[in-house]
């Protein structure tokens, strides 16, 4: 993913271009660092050439991502010369135990991990003074609570916690972001009523565990309009569904593990205050297998527990990622998540065939799998996950749904796109809207409409709005 910003352009200041890469997690650090910019008074350019300098926010999670980043800062030293480097490539080190940008691009100007907006703004400050303008000087909440945001205006994530506690063999985000620090729930709560002043009509709860939200604080007592709120999900849940409902807005929640604790959440879902969706990285469903990725929460039935879950709430989409041929995975240990797969019958699956991140714990265990071998099984898996989403998809025709329209030009009068709450932006399928029944009927971009489910096509729905 990748985005850049444009920021009003009131006086003659610096410019500083922008660059963020990497997941939800990374954006919303990057919507920090641009809030922060545009309250001194900086404005941002376009272009590389049309900057004084440049920010990169880089990933640093599977190779790929890794190679985006250092490319792209090549591009942005090459182009203009001043560049800094955030994110969490910034807190990787190289071959040499050095950190691994400085080594391989040694004339960037500054270096920081992750989440490190005051030392990205005093590496701005350093190479590119901050302009003085003592009007905007004095409006560091010119954006309000929510800041600027770099998705559309009518959706945006929030950013509930930052790190990690749990160890899990293949990951390296702990290294990177360190253990679990989670926001104070009145400022999380602050944030998502001024994100739904704001027009946002869904809501995306993120973080790398957000059923472990609070979990640091020992689940303190924080404060929100005076009024007492535990430093829990459930607690959290709650309330921003009752922030929602006068707006209309919709709340997602992302990266749950599968604790018992999350089934006080579903009954929230069943009664329509946050969205029945639940974004779980299973990762796998073979206990060995888990074990040996010291998955949390892997010593729970998940599919158990997840039928429980869709009898209290029959309407639950889960949404789930897994990885092939881990290390030492048999034959028999694959097709046990073959079955999971088949009985769980997941909406949205998405699989990664294993391979090494540097760094990790995992690339020392033994077993590794021979690539084919690996790649052969991701291919299994994702054909029976595509059987189980398009039948599932298949169901829903003939149905009317709430759809969120993302795309509708001219009106929609010819359709348009859109999304239901079984749909997160930029991961899931889209629905397909075609032109309106009624000819009077528009289509408008962050609005609702109702549409019946005509067809599907791949990982989409196809509708008519009515
Ligand atoms: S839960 Fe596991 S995979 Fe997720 S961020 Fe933490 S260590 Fe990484």
């Amino acid at each position: 993913m990748s985005e850049t910003a444009v920021l009003p352009n009131t006086t003659p200041a610096p410019k500083v271009g922008f660059v963020s890469l990497g997941c939800p997690k990374a954006l919303t650090d990057s919507e920090l660092i641009l809030t922060q910019l545009s309250a001194e008074g900086y404005q941002t350019s376009k272009t590389f050439e049309g900057a004084d300098l440049v920010i990169v926010n880089t990933c640093g999670f599977i190779d790929d991502a890794v190679k985006e980043s250092l490319d792209t800062i090549g591009e942005a030293l090459a182009a203009n010369g001043k560049v800094i480097v955030t994110g969490c490539l910034g807190a990787r080190a190289g071959a040499s135990g050095d950190n691994l940008v400085r080594q391989m691009h040694p004339s960037v100007l500054a270096v920081t991990g992750p989440h490190a907006t005051q030392e990205v703004m005093d590496a701005v400050h350093e190479h590119l003074p901050k302009p003085h303008d003592p009007f905007i000087d004095l409006v560091p909440g010119a954006f309000g609570e929510a800041g600027v945001k770099l998705t559309p205006r009518h959706y945006a994530y929030l950013k509930i916690s930052e790190g990690c506690n749990h160890r899990c063999t293949f990951c390296i985000i702990p290294s990177m972001r360190g253990d679990l620090v989670s926001r104070p729930i009145g400022d999380v709560l602050k944030e998502a009523r001024a994100l739904f002043e704001g027009g946002v009509k869904e809501l995306l709860v993120i973080s790398q565990d957000t059923s472990a939200y609070g979990v640091d604080t020992k689940y303190r007592t924080g404060f929100f309009d005076g009024r007492p709120v535990r430093t829990r999900m459930l607690e959290l849940a709650q309330a921003l569904g009752e922030l929602a409902e006068p707006h209309g807005a919709w709340v997602r929640l992302h990266y749950v593990y599968p604790y018992p604790s999350v089934d006080e959440v579903i009954p929230l879902m069943a009664s329509g205050r946050v969205l029945p969706y639940l974004d779980v990285p299973f990762q796998h469903s073979h206990p060995d297998v888990l074990r040996r990725m010291k998955r949390p929460a892997s010593g729970e039935r998940n599919l158990e527990r997840l039928q429980r879950w869709r009898e209290a709430c029959p309407e639950l989409v889960v949404r789930s990622t897994f990885i092939a041929g881990f290390p030492g995975e048999t034959e028999a240990e694959f097709e046990h998540l073959l079955d999971f797969m088949r009985e769980a019958r997941i909406d949205r699956a998405g699989c990664f065939a294993y391979s090494d991140v540097a760094g990790a714990v995992a690339n020392e265990l033994p077993g590794m799998l021979p690539l084919e071998v690996r790649e052969e099984r991701r291919a299994r898996f994702m054909a029976v996950a595509e059987e189980v989403s398009a039948a599932k998809l298949r169901e829903r025709v003939g149905a009317t749904m709430q759809v969120l329209v993302d795309s509708a030009p001219a009106l929609g009068r010819k359709g348009g796109v859109g999304r239901s709450y079984a749909d997160a932006p930029e991961i899931d399928g889209v629905v397909r809207l075609l032109a309106p029944q009624k000819i009077s009927k528009q289509l408008k971009v962050g609005e609702f409409t109702q549409a019946r489910i005509v067809d599907t096509q791949g990982h989409d729905l196809v509708a008519v709005p009515v």
